[in-house]
């Protein structure tokens, strides 16, 4: 069995973001040359996420105002964990959208339902961040 590991860096500069990854985690895959197997995406940070959705700025405008309803970012206060953070909004966020997606490898590609698409989404930005990709197979 092959295995590859990889981690991809970002310059988040706003506080929340939706970035499309497919052609990153496309890149990975043929960089690893594994053909049939498994695929591991996943946010190296706590107020981060990785998810599987479709590429339409409409439904990324529900989501934004969808986890501020839930989660709301201000007032700041609201949140027992910022004491000394200003992020409890964003490990909320994340935990709804989830940490990882995993991808089947067939034939040599993503194996997508129609429309899917891998974002990450940040959620407490305005620093690098990073985010894992993890292919084995053969
Ligand atoms: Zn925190």
């Amino acid at each position: 069995m092959k295995s590859y590991r990889k981690e991809l860096w970002f310059d988040i500069e706003k506080r929340r973001e939706l970035i499309n990854i497919t052609s990153f985690v496309n890149d990975c895959l043929k960089e690893s040359k594994i053909k049939e197997g498994m695929c591991l995406v996943n946010a190296m940070h706590i107020t981060a996420s990785v998810f599987i959705n479709d590429d339409e700025s409409g439904l990324h405008q529900d989501i934004e105002e969808w986890l501020e309803k839930l989660a709301p970012e201000l007032p700041h206060s609201r949140y027992k964990h910022n004491t000394y953070e200003d992020n409890g909004d964003a490990h909320l966020k994340r935990t709804i959208m989830g940490r990882e997606v995993v991808v089947a490898i067939t034939e040599g590609k993503l194996d997508f339902g129609p429309w899917e698409q891998i974002f990450y989404g940040e959620f407490d930005g305005k620093r690098r961040k990073r985010l894992l990709v993890k292919i084995i197979g053969e």
